[in-house]
């Protein structure tokens, strides 16, 4: 076959967490709809998941031009990978997976007579060993980043504070306002930097692990990030000076209702089994009348937290649906006091994984009790649904903050986690001042949805991602 009038094939390959997978596979989609080949590389450890759980294979069925294809992330079967471990996966993928990842491009097993060899890769900027490998084999590299540009700035901003004296710092005055960051001057605090900056020491592995993006970032064709130019204009303004070539494409997850009008979009990318009775208990709910409570795949809280979360959330008389993974509570998370299980039976739903797109979507959820874990975040700014931020760890702490403070979608609950002040909390979001939330949540949704229009800075940006490979 002519190998010229094939088309261009790009290897994408996501960070193994269940966000990055999620976003990415909706871009590997998008792609595909352009007439690109794909090739999406997951570990075995995701892979297996995504067989399980999502509707992955049904739904790719109709692309002949995708492809998935896995390898090691270099960690024992049973490894928990999460977690407190976290870190010695990125180890591992560094140091194992990087040398399997050359053999992958350069072995030719990629390759087929209706496949050109792979012409571009896309991979997490938080996986440098990726632009490495494709220096190596001579291919160009797009980076895409899956978490916030304005968190995305503080990471490219870290050097500037340690070299200030602004970070490490421990527990202490987490009030005092924050200065070396350039856009953020003025409403930016400490308690609203990463977590690892409160570690007190220039030592702390996640700290390193973020230091090096800005240089890190620059050094790839272009820089892909899951976000849109009204939402985020004025710090992408910063990040451009790093990084010239932006492709601002998000929300994501939200293309296709556009590209594919019309079309059911069941799209699952879980790697969870998704309950899907509480869409039934959310048809029996009046209009947003539900607080939807979920922390994401990662955050996991302590016994008394989550005896907290219960008292404020049936004592704050919401209804509530609340996503409660197995591993989420550090003791069995079963273990309800009688008369809270009682309580709620009437206006509480608990599932252990949740369709989560469809149910910020349904007419029945009025806000969302989220980690503000960056996907999450952009689900409920589509949907028009305020928050209540709970945040956990890395870019959710600067989420959080821009939620509450700079797009005032919600309310910003970090750092406390105290039955009053969450009962206090749901009530301001879903009775006290709804009318207001719900207004900018609505008007921001409205932007979101412009973006991804023909016309839009997230659809132009696509175009031009997709002409650039093709290009390539
Ligand atoms: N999610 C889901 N069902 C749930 C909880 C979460 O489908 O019950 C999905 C959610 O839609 C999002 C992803 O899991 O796409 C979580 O990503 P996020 O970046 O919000 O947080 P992380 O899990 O990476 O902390």
């Amino acid at each position: 076959m002519d190998q010229e009038a094939v088309p261009p094939h790009v290897l994408i390959f996501p960070l193994p967490l269940q966000g990055p997978v999620n976003s990415m596979l909706k871009l590997a989609e998008l792609l595909c709809l352009s007439g690109l080949h794909i090739t999406f590389l997951v570990t075995d450890h995701i892979h297996t998941r995504l067989v399980k759980y999502s509707n992955i294979q049904s739904r790719f069925n109709g692309y002949p031009g995708f492809r998935l294809e896995t390898i090691s992330d270099g960690l024992p079967e049973d490894h928990p990978r999460f977690g407190a471990v976290l870190m010695e996966m990125f180890d591992s993928l560094k140091i194992k997976t990087k040398i399997l990842l050359k053999d992958l491009l350069t072995s030719g097993k990629l390759n087929s007579d209706s496949r050109r060899p792979v012409t571009c890769i896309i991979g997490d900027g938080i996986m440098g060993f990726t632009c490495d490998v494709a220096n190596d084999v001579g291919l160009p590299i797009i980076y895409v980043r899956t978490i916030s540009a304005c968190c995305l700035w503080v990471f490219f901003c870290l050097p500037k504070l340690i070299e200030s004296g602004e970070i490490p710092f421990t527990g202490n005055d987490l009030d005092t306002p924050i200065k070396s960051i350039p856009g953020m001057e003025g409403f930016f605090r400490r308690r609203d930097l990463p977590m690892f900056c409160r570690s007190g020491s220039l030592s702390d592995p996640n700290l390193n692990l973020y230091l090096p993006e800005a240089t890190e970032n620059s050094r790839a064709h272009g820089l892909i990030l899951n976000t849109f130019d009204d939402l985020e204009g004025p710090i992408l303004a910063h990040i451009r000076a790093f990084c010239p070539n932006l492709y601002t494409i998000g929300p994501l997850h939200s293309h296709l209702k556009y590209k594919l009008p019309g079309q059911s979009l069941s799209s699952s990318n879980s790697l969870w089994k998704e309950d899907m009775s509480c869409i039934t208990w959310l048809d029996s709910q009046p209009p947003k009348s539900v607080l939807y409570v979920s922390f994401g795949s990662l955050a996991v809280m302590t016994k008394e937290q989550y005896m907290e979360f219960w008292h404020g959330l049936v004592d704050s008389g919401s209804r509530f649906l609340w996503v409660i993974r197995p591993d989420s509570v550090t003791s069995d998370p079963m273990d309800i006091p009688s008369e809270l299980s009682k309580g709620t039976k009437e206006r509480g739903y608990i599932v252990q994984w949740a369709p989560q797109e469809e149910v910020l979507a349904h007419r029945a959820v009025g806000g969302f009790l989220t980690h503000s874990g960056w996907n999450s975040t952009l689900e409920s700014v589509i949907e028009g649904v305020p928050m209540i931020c709970w945040p956990y760890f890395l870019d959710q702490q600067v989420n959080s903050r821009y939620v509450g403070e700079v797009w005032k979608l919600g309310l910003d609950m970090k750092d406390t986690c105290d039955r009053v002040i969450i009962e206090k909390t749901v009530r301001e979001l879903m009775e006290y001042r709804k009318d207001e939330f719900w207004k900018s949540a609505d008007e921001m949704a409205k932007y979101a949805k412009q973006c991804l229009m023909e016309g839009g800075s997230s659809y132009g940006n696509l175009e031009r991602l997709v002409n650039d490979i093709k290009a390539m």
